[in-house]
């Protein structure tokens, strides 16, 4: 049997938007979301998406009542967590302590050494939510890595086996893999697998190598990034534009102000080596500073109706997301996730 999908959705899908991802998703025959704090849960819910939603980051004591407002399911990693649930589902509910309450995940570290219990402690975890009535959805590790050390990955993988398999006899569902270990073929024959940057086509990280993975199997950017100039205009030789007078027009020269900047998550250190490019693909280099709402850019006309790539939707341009993360020294993750939500999001 196949395994079902958790569709990572969370810091805005990637910066992708979630709730819009989700509703497409959701569309699409997707019913499993994962995000990572309460609040992004509720703002799904709050905007109609209906399938099940997981709450990755370990939840605490004041994220119960948001997660049991909008049934968000929460991931669970100590036995005190599971006390304040039950506890909040009687004082909220008036039903008795036996009643069945709402459904968790459990997460067991397997070798990530972060979030989730050590698997020897797992079974008085297991003891606990029988004796409070706490029915389990899955039990699910995480990897610390899928593509450098193989051996690695297996060793964590056969231990969440080792110590969650018999759960399975229980209806507990098992998930371990994220897009590295998907691809890798880690953890796919189990219940379901928990893709994030895939889903958006984008690279885990800017190398070579894994760009050529992800393109192998037919992945592609989902997002492009185009914009308009807000003004554009002709500067005199000698003019210096922007904060901290950093670039001087050496010869009469056309200037394109966009109103983006790092308060949108494109990265000041674009100010050196940042580029966009017109539809045909010719390249014009930010010039200045880049600020909080403002880029400056040379261009080569003064149609401000022209439209230009900020980011494009491949992996090998300057200014795809892809290559932009390897020139800040970054990975795909921290450029998507960056993208702020003041930016208008046209889905097509
Ligand atoms: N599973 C868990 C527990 C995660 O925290 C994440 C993302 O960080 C994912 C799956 C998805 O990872 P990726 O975006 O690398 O596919």
């Amino acid at each position: 049997m196949c395994a079902d999908v958790i569709a990572v959705i969370k810091a805005n899908a990637y910066g992708h938007g979630s709730v819009e991802i989700a509703k497409h998703l959701e569309n699409n025959g997707v019913s499993h979301f994962a995000i990572a704090t309460a609040g992004e849960g509720g703002e799904l819910r709050r905007n109609g998406v209906k399938g099940f939603i997981q709450v990755f980051g370990s939840c605490v004591k004041e994220d119960i009542a948001v997660c049991q407002e909008f049934h968000l399911t929460p991931t669970v990693c100590c036995q005190e967590f599971l006390q304040h649930w039950s506890d909040w589902f009687h004082n909220n509910n008036n039903h008795s302590s036996s009643q069945e309450k709402p459904w968790v995940v459990i997460k067991v570290d397997c070798g990530m050494c972060r979030n989730g219990c050590q698997p020897e402690q797992l079974p008085e975890l297991i003891q606990k939510c029988k004796d409070l009535h706490i029915p389990i959805h899955s039990a699910m590790t995480h990897f610390s890595q899928a593509w450098d050390d193989p051996e690695f990955t297996k060793k964590q993988l056969d231990l969440f086996l080792q110590t969650c398999r018999h759960l399975r006899s229980e209806g507990v569902k098992l998930h371990a893999s994220n897009s590295a270990g998907i691809i890798q073929g880690f953890g796919i024959e189990l219940d379901f697998i928990r893709p994030g940057i895939a889903i958006y086509g984008l690279p885990t990280d800017p190398s070579e190598e894994t760009v050529n993975k992800f393109q192998s199997i037919g992945l592609k950017p989902a997002l492009s990034w185009l914009a308009k100039p807000s003004l554009v205009k002709k500067l005199p030789p000698g003019s210096v534009v922007g904060y901290d007078q950093t670039y001087q027009c050496k010869k009469e020269e056309i200037i394109g102000t966009f109103s983006i900047g790092y308060a949108d998550g494109y990265n000041r250190h674009l100010s050196t080596n940042g580029m966009i490019s017109n539809i045909s693909g010719d390249q014009y280099p930010v010039i200045g500073r880049v600020s909080m709402d403002a880029i400056t850019v040379r261009l080569d006309s003064l149609d401000s109706n022209q439209v230009y790539y900020i980011m494009k939707d491949d992996y090998v341009s300057g200014h795809s997301l892809t290559k932009i993360a390897a020139e800040l020294k970054t990975i795909p993750y921290e450029i998507g996730t960056s993208l702020s939500k003041r930016l208008p999001r046209v889905y097509i």
